[in-house]
C-alpha cells in the first residue's frame, strides 16, 4: 500500500486552513448554515482519519519490524555484558546503525582510568534542516545470575575488573532500551520524508557504574557530535504494565552516591574491652547517628536517603578487631542536600570516634567515589508534557500514566548540562499485567529490577517503547 505520509502532513497543515475558513465562513455566511456546518463535520472527520490512516502506518511497521526485533531482544538477553565490557554488545549496535544509514562512531568515550576502553556508540543521522534530537539506549548488563528460567535466559559467566568470575544479566531491561532504539531507528529510517533534523542514537557504556555518560560527554559527545536541543531516554519499569508508559514531570530519579568508610579503633581481647577502643561498637553508633541526618539536618519538604547496606568487621566471637567497613548509599534530589549530607556523614563519623576516645589520627576514614557520582535526573517539564500529550495521542490516555519520582539513579541526567539540554526519560511498562493484577491481589510485590527474576514481557514491552520512542521524535522533529 502506498500512502505517502509527507503529503498527510501538507494535506494536513492545508485542511487546517480550510477548516479555520470554514470556521469564520460559517460566522459570516447567513445562508446555509447547514450546510457548512456538514462541512464543519466533513473536515474534521477527514482530519481525523488522516491521523488515524498516519497512526496505523506506525503500527503497520512495527508489526513487521516485531519478530526481528523479539530475535534481536533473546539475543542480547542471552548474551549481557556487564558495565565496562560492552565490546560485543557496541560493536551489534554499530553494525545494525550503520546498515540502517547512520554514520557511526565506536568506543566514544574516556574513563580516564588507563586500559579502561569506553565502548560508546554514536550513530548521527542527518536528514535536512532541523533540531537535533539525540535518543540514548544503555547497552550493560549487571553481573548476577539469572534464575528466570527463560528459554533465552543468559547462562554467561565473566570476570569484573578485579577478576572475580561472576553471572552476567540484563536484569535491568537494557536489552529492552536497545531494541526499542533499533525499532525506533528502522521507524524513522522508514518515515524520513516526516520530520527534519538531526537523529543522534546513542549507545551509552556503564550506567549500572554511573559512569558511561561523564566518559561519552568528557570525549567530545556534544561536541564532536551535534549538540542536541532535545535528549530523551526511556526505562523500563518492573511494576508498569506492558502497554503502558510512565511519565514523570521535575525531577525523576536521584542523585547517587556511594560512601566506603573504614571506622578504626584499638583491638584486642574480647574479655578485656577497657583495654580497647571497640569499632564494633563505634561503628554501631555511628549507622544510627546517620539516621539524623535525614530527620534532623535535612528539610522534611527535600527527599533523600542515607542507606547503610554493608557492614563488615571482625573474625571471631572473643577479638576485638582493628577496623570495620560500612558501604552507604547516598540519594537525594537537589545539589545543596547531596553536599550537606556528605558533610554530614563525616562530622558524624568523626566526632563519634572522637567521643569513644579514639585517637586523632585513627578517625574513621570516608571515601566518597566522585568518579562513579549519578547526578540527579531532572525531567524538563515542558518537554514531558509535550511527549505526554504525544503519547497520549499515540497510545491513548489510558496508557499514560503519571509516575512518582524515586530515589533510583541514572546517569541519563547528565546530558541535560543541568537544564542546558531539554531532557526527559520516562518509564516504559515491562510486566505482563496479569501478573500485575495477581501482585496486587495476593499483595506480593513483583520481582524489582535488578532481580534475578526479573522476567519482562518483551513483545508488547518492545512494541510500546518502539511507537513511544518514534512518536516522541517524530513530535520534536516534525516538518
Ligand atoms: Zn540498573
Ligand atoms: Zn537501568
Amino acid at each position: 500500500m502506498v500512502f505517502r505520509v509527507p503529503s498527510v502532513v501538507k494535506h494536513e497543515s492545508f485542511f487546517f486552513s480550510r477548516l479555520v475558513n470554514s470556521f469564520f465562513y460559517s460566522v459570516v455566511t447567513t445562508l446555509g448554515g447547514m450546510m457548512t456546518q456538514v462541512r464543519f463535520l466533513t473536515l474534521t472527520l477527514f482530519l481525523c482519519s488522516i491521523q488515524v490512516a498516519s497512526g496505523q502506518e506506525l503500527d503497520r511497521s512495527i508489526e513487521n519490524a516485531l519478530p526481528s526485533l523479539l530475535e534481536t531482544y533473546r539475543t542480547l538477553h542471552a548474551n549481557p555484558e556487564i558495565s565496562y565490557y560492552e565490546e560485543k554488545t557496541a560493536s551489534f549496535m554499530a553494525k545494525e546503525l550503520r546498515s540502517l544509514g547512520f554514520a557511526v562512531t565506536e568506543r566514544v568515550g574516556n574513563y580516564g582510568v588507563p586500559n579502561r576502553t569506553c565502548y560508546g556508540v554514536v550513530a548521527v543521522l542527518k536528514n535536512g534542516t532541523g533540531p537535533t534530537v539525540m535518543v540514548r539506549t544503555d547497552l550493560d548488563g549487571l553481573p548476577m545470575d539469572e534464575k528466570t528460567g527463560l528459554p533465552y535466559a543468559s547462562t554467561v559467566r565473566t570476570k569484573n575488573e578485579t577478576g572475580e568470575e561472576v553471572g552476567a544479566m540484563h536484569a535491568c531491561g537494557h536489552d529492552i532500551h536497545m531494541t526499542s532504539l533499533l525499532g525506533t531507528a528502522r521507524m524513522l529510517v522508514q518515515l524520513k520524508d516526516r520530520w527534519q533534523g538531526t537523529l543522534v542514537m546513542i549507545g551509552q557504556p556503564a550506567e549500572e557504574r554511573g559512569a558511561g555518560a561523564k566518559a561519552m560527554l568528557n570525549d567530545g559527545l556534544y561536541t564532536r557530535f551535534p549538540k542536541p536541543d532535545f535528549a530523551v531516554a526511556l526505562h523500563d519499569n518492573a511494576t508498569l504494565e506492558a502497554g503502558k508508559v510512565g511519565v514523570t514531570e521535575g525531577f525523576a530519579l536521584a542523585s547517587v552516591n556511594s560512601v566506603d568508610m573504614t571506622v578504626r579503633g584499638v583491638g584486642g581481647h574480647g574479655a578485656y574491652p577497657h583495654t580497647t577502643k571497640d569499632p564494633v561498637v563505634i561503628a554501631s553508633e555511628i549507622v544510627l547517628a546517620l539516621q539524623t541526618i535525614v530527620s534532623r539536618e535535612v528539610s522534611p519538604l527535600e527527599p533523600a536517603v542515607v542507606t547503610v547496606g554493608a557492614i563488615h568487621g571482625g573474625t571471631k566471637h572473643n577479638i576485638i578487631p582493628d577496623e570495620v567497613h560500612l558501604q552507604l548509599t547516598v540519594r537525594a534530589y537537589k545539589e545543596p542536600v547531596r553536599r550537606t549530607i556528605l558533610a554530614a556523614i563525616k562530622r558524624i563519623a568523626e566526632g563519634i570516634a572522637h567521643s569513644a576516645g579514639v585517637p586523632g589520627d585513627r578517625f574513621p576514614i570516608v571515601r566518597i567515589d566522585e568518579n562513579e557520582f549519578t547526578p540527579s535526573t531532572y525531567n524538563d517539564p515542558l518537554l514531558t508534557s509535550r511527549l505526554r500529550t504525544t503519547f497520549e495521542a499515540a497510545l491513548g490516555k489510558d496508557n499514560v500514566v503519571t509516575v512518582d519520582p524515586v530515589m533510583g539513579g541514572e546517569d541519563f541526567g547528565r546530558f541535560g548540562l543541568d537544564g542546558k539540554v531539554p531532557a526527559c526519560i520516562f518509564w516504559l511498562g515491562a510486566v505482563d499485567p496479569k501478573k500485575v493484577e495477581e501482585s496486587a491481589a495476593a499483595g506480593t510485590p513483583l520481582p524489582s529490577l535488578h532481580s534475578s527474576q526479573f522476567t519482562p514481557l518483551p513483545e508488547p514491552t518492545i512494541r510500546t517503547g518502539v511507537k513511544a520512542m518514534t512518536s516522541a521524535v517524530l513530535e520534536l522533529m516534525k516538518k
